[in-house]
C-alpha cells in the first residue's frame, strides 16, 4: 500500500533501538526523511546510515537525552518544520508501590508524560499552519491493564494519555492526528532487561522466563519492532485522517477484554 508519505519530514525520538527504531524503519521505506535520536551516538549513526543506505532518504541523527530540555530543543532544532512526531523514551524502571517517592515520580513525568507533551506543544502549531500532522506516542499496554511493577509507568503514561485525549480533538480540525499506540510484549532490550529482572527474582532461568511470557500471549510469540513499525506508518499515512485520539493496542491478544 502507498502510504502518501513520499518526502515528509518526521522525528522519531528515542530511535536507536527497539520500537523507536521499528518505526523510523518503516517510515524510511515509505519515503520519509528523518530526525533520529537516542544517547549513545554510536548505535544511532550506524542505524541512520543504514536506513539512508537501504531507503535512499535523509536522516538527521541528535545524539542526546530527550529528556533534558536541552535535549528537546537539539532535536527540534535540527528538524525544524516537520510533517510527523514519534514520540519514545526509554521506560522507568521496575520496583514496587512501596519503593517509590516524589523524585521517583517526578523522573518518570519528566520522561514519559513532560518531555512527549513538550514536543507535541512545539510541532503542533505549524502542523496546524500547513493543515496536515501526524503524531503517534509510544505509551504501554499497561495504560489498559496496569502492570504491577511498573506503576511509574502506569502512572506517568496515564498522565499522558489524558493529555492527548484532550488535545488531539483540538488540533483535529486542522488536519492533525495524535493516536497512541500501546505496545505489549515486544522483543527489544527494554524486554531483556526486564527479563532479567524476572529471572533475579524467581530463581528462574531466561529461557524459562521467556517461554511463560510468550506462553501468556495468545499469538504465542512477542511483536517484532518491524510490525509494530507498520502500525505506527500506518497511523502516520494519508489514510490515517480519521483516526483520532485513539489507543491502539499491539499485544498480541494478551489483555482480554471484549473493548
Ligand atoms: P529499547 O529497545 O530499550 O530502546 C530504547 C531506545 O530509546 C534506545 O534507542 C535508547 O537509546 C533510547 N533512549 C532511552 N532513553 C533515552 C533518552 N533519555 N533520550 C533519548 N533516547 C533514549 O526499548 P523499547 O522496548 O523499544 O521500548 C520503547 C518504549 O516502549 C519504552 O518507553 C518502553 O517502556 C515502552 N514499552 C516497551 C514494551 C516492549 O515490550 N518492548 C512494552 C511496553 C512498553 P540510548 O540508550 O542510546 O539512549
Amino acid at each position: 500500500m502507498d502510504l502518501g508519505l513520499r518526502g515528509k519530514r518526521a522525528i522519531v525520538c528515542a530511535s536507536s533501538k527497539g520500537l523507536g527504531l521499528g518505526c523510523a524503519e518503516a517510515l524510511a521505506e515509505a519515503g520519509v526523511d528523518l530526525v533520529m535520536n537516542a544517547r549513545g551516538a554510536e548505535v544511532l549513526e550506524s542505524e541512520a546510515a543504514r536506513l539512508r543506505d537501504t531507503y535512499g532518504v535523509a536522516v538527521t541523527t541528535v545524539a542526546c537525552d530527550l529528556t533534558t530540555p536541552e535535549g528537546q530543543a537539539q532535536v527540534l532544532d535540527a528538524a525544524g518544520a516537520v510533517d510527523i512526531l514519534v514520540n519514545n523514551n526509554g521506560g522507568p524502571p521496575p520496583g514496587i508501590w512501596s519503593d517509590w517517592d516524589r523524585d521517583d515520580f517526578i523522573k518518570a513525568l519528566d520522561a514519559n508524560m513532560l518531555t512527549p507533551i513538550a514536543l507535541m506543544k512545539a510541532v503542533l502549531p505549524g502542523m496546524m499552519d500547513r493543515r496536515w500532522g501526524r503524531v503517534v506516542n509510544i505509551t504501554s499496554v499497561s495504560v489498559k491493564a496496569p502492570i504491577a511493577t511498573l506503576g511509574l509507568s502506569n502512572s506517568a503514561r496515564a498522565g499522558l494519555t489524558g493529555y492527548v485525549g484532550g488535545t488531539s480533538r483540538q488540533v483535529a480540525p486542522y488536519g492533525v492526528t495524535i493516536n497512541n499506540l500501546l505496545p505489549g510484549l515486544h522483543d527489544t532490550d527494554r524486554i531483556k532487561t526486564t527479563d532479567a529482572a524476572v529471572s533475579k527474582q524467581t530463581g528462574q532461568s531466561l529461557d524459562q522466563v521467556r517461554a511463560e511470557r510468550e506462553a501468556s500471549i495468545p499469538v504465542g510469540r512477542m511483536g517484532t519492532p518491524q510490525e509494530f513499525g507498520q502500525a505506527c506508518a500506518f497511523l502516520c499515512s494519508q489514510h490515517a485522517g480519521f483516526i483520532v485520539g485513539q489507543n491502539i493496542l499491539l499485544d498480541g491478544g494478551v489483555t482480554n477484554a471484549t473493548l
